[in-house]
């Protein structure tokens, strides 16, 4: 099979797994080793790598490197584990109650899937969802108190206060009061149920508070809606396999809490702060709220091409917007090696 050759690169090396060659001619090269695991052993080493690189790509929305991803997430796991994957962090990435239906439904396979998550608008695009986040979280830190209204107090107290009974009673009235007022369809609260029921979810409470707040921010009509993209069947049938790109090395992984780690030792005190050159390290992809700010703010100042086109350090951060986020994010990257 053909290994890249680093990341990034576009060319590749020839891998024999059963004889253990590599035409880099290296013996236990990183080629050799990442291929044997990943074909032979299922990923036991790698596969939260492949899977940090999927939710990179499908938030990035690159369609061919995500569905090469989602190809060896369902070698590693089997094969409705990119699509349970997709259904899992759907909220975490948009507002999309259309995509999350579709993702649930009977139709929903891994092609179509992929395509249509790199397609959605994400969150950091919406220009009304990060003030409302930012209020919500200001709430749950305690620095602010901000009304989402008499029908979203329930959830953020039940959120709050940890409890667990009080917060399945929230959300089950939540549930039944949006649908009764026709603000969520049967079908898009059964999302909510079956998200809830798997214990497997991220933003879904948020989501509900915005609802009934009636702050959900309108998620414009998808970027590339319907915009076919061809995917060769190379990236998908096996015989070929990426080295996973660096903005999937975060904290959420072995190997990319080494890369992170080997970079604090090198840089002692200095952190992955704003305005720092962080590289190799690459956390503008990375989920948590750091990265998420920074994509937040780059979006806000050029768009896709300030997403694409800037590195970590080079994003002019807002110094008012920098001071409230401050006030109640008590998490960097760093905090959680
Ligand atoms: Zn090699």
């Amino acid at each position: 099979m053909k290994v890249q050759v680093n990341e990034g690169s576009n060319e590749f090396v020839q891998v024999d797994i059963d004889g253990q060659t590599c035409s880099c001619g290296g013996r236990r090269c990183a080629h050799l080793e990442m291929a044997t695991d990943v074909v032979r052993d299922h990923g036991r080493r790698w596969r939260w790598l492949i899977l940090s690189a999927l939710h990179k790509e499908l938030r990035r929305g690159d369609v061919v490197a995500a569905r090469h991803w989602a190809g060896w997430l369902a070698h590693c796991d089997g094969p409705s584990a990119p699509l349970e994957y997709l259904r899992k962090i759907w909220s975490e990435e948009t507002v999309d109650l259309d995509l999350a239906v579709w993702l649930h439904g009977q139709t929903a396979n891994v092609a179509d899937g992929v395509a249509r998550f790199c397609a959605a608008v994400k969150v950091w695009e919406l220009p009304d969802w990060w003030p409302v986040f930012q209020e919500w979280s200001e709430c749950d830190a305690g620095v602010a108190l901000h009304s989402f209204g008499a029908a979203a107090t329930r959830l953020v107290q039940a959120l709050a206060a940890d409890d667990e009974a009080e917060l399945t009673a929230a959300r089950d009235l939540a549930l039944m009061d949006l649908t009764a007022t026709g603000r969520l369809t049967f079908q898009q609260a059964e999302v909510f149920r079956t998200r809830y029921a798997s214990q497997r979810f991220e933003s879904e409470d948020f989501v509900l508070a915005m609802l009934l707040a009636d702050r959900l921010p309108r998620a414009e009509s998808a970027r590339s809606a319907g915009a076919e993209v061809d995917v060769p069947p190379h990236w998908t049938d096996g015989s070929t396999l990426l080295l996973p790109p660096p903005y999937a090395y975060d904290y959420h992984s072995h190997f990319g809490k080494a890369r992170m780690r080997a970079w604090m030792a090198e840089n002692p005190g200095r952190g992955f702060r704003f305005g720092v050159d962080t590289s190799p390290v690459d956390l503008r992809w990375a989920g948590g709220l750091v990265p998420l700010f920074w994509r937040v703010q780059a979006w806000q100042q050029g768009g896709r091409a300030a997403l694409d086109g800037l590195q970590w350090h080079e994003l002019d951060v807002e110094t008012s917007a920098l001071q409230r986020f401050e006030a109640w994010c008590d998490w960097w990257p760093e905090a959680t090696l």
